[in-house]
């Protein structure tokens, strides 16, 4: 069942697979929870719900007994152009990449249920999950081993780099398991160094002082004291991946059609992401990640991004 689980999820564009046992994750249910009383996660109140479920997928889904995991690509191969605004990378397909994976997963759960039939996955119960708030599909990621989460808390796969979208598949049969990766970051800290906003201690993250947080979760205006920290990002941020040396040597481009760009996003320039309007936004957006942070606050980073923050408010 491994071999064909895997075989089936690279046929559907997966770029890697693997399955770990379902188990209650120790480790993480206490650092999970000093992490949430310390209120490093900010306003994302979300991930305060659930909590015996997050570390354990067995109460999250009915008859849990294996987490198929899936790696998906989207290291691009055309970039923005340097002067302009950033967007992270995961964020430049016009079509948002839950999306993607979600239909890559539901048929990967096709192909299981017909080849080995409905009790595969638990029935009228939600089994499939894309970056949701109940999964810790990094951690998931590690145990199939696909690779290990990095000091800059990214999975770092030993094909592919950080770039790379994590899809998760929870069913009800055992199956044989893949042997988690070790760690190899070893004395390195380059992704501590270049962080901007000293965010990052090793495998820790203070979300309310991630640029991602800053210009995506969080509702209010950006804290005076980033401002001069952003380095144009408008749209979640790269720092600490681009520095990884694991990505310079395994980050290659992705051949999924469907992560292309809105025609023409990549070589706006600063001028024309100051001046887009709701519709034109709405144009590029509307099926996109980007969508999350919403036009109103997109401009408020733009702004941000471009220190233009100070005529917006006067
Ligand atoms: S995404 Fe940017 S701000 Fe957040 S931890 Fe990485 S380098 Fe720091
Ligand atoms: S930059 Fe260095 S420390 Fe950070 S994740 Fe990559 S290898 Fe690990």
């Amino acid at each position: 069942m491994n071999r064909f689980i895997k075989d089936t999820a690279l046929s559907l564009g997966f770029d890697a697979c693997g399955i770990a046992k379902a188990d209650f994750l120790e480790e993480d249910a206490v650092y999970l929870r000093s992490w949430l009383n310390e209120g490093r996660h900010g306003d994302m109140h979300y991930l305060e719900r659930n909590f015996e479920k997050r570390t354990d997928p067995r109460l999250l889904v009915p008859g849990c007994k294996s987490v198929v995991v899936t790696l998906l690509n989207y290291f691009p191969d055309e970039e923005q152009i340097s002067t302009a605004p950033q967007i992270a990378r995961y964020a430049y397909s016009a079509i948002d990449y839950h999306t993607i994976i979600k239909e890559k997963l539901a048929l990967l759960e096709q192909k299981l249920v017909e080849e080995y039939g409905e009790s595969i996955v638990a029935k009228d119960h939600q089994h499939i999950f894309v970056d949701s708030a109940p999964v810790l599909e990094r951690r998931w990621a590690e145990r199939a081993g696909l690779g290990w989460i990095g000091k800059n808390t990214l999975l770092i796969s030993s094909q592919l780099g950080t770039f790379t979208f994590i899809g998760v598949l929870m069913i009800n049969a055992e199956t044989e398991y893949d042997t988690p990766m070790v760690e190899h970051c070893g004395k390195c800290t380059r992704c501590i160094d270049a962080c901007p906003t000293r965010a990052l201690a090793p495998r820790e993250m203070n979300a309310r002082r991630c640029i991602s947080y800053l210009t995506i979760e969080n509702k209010k205006e950006i804290p005076e004291e980033f401002l001069p920290l952003l380095s144009n990002r408008m749209y979640g941020c790269d720092i600490c991946a681009n520095v990884c040396p694991w990505n310079k040597k395994w980050a290659h481009p992705h051949h999924e059609q469907a992560l292309t760009a809105f025609p023409g996003m990549l070589n706006w320039t600063a001028e024309t992401w100051q001046n887009m309007t709701k519709e034109q936004f709405n144009a590029a957006f509307r099926y996109s990640a980007v969508q999350r942070a919403g036009y109103k606050k997109l401009m408020q980073n733009i702004r941000a991004a471009n220190n233009l923050q100070s005529s917006a408010r006067h």
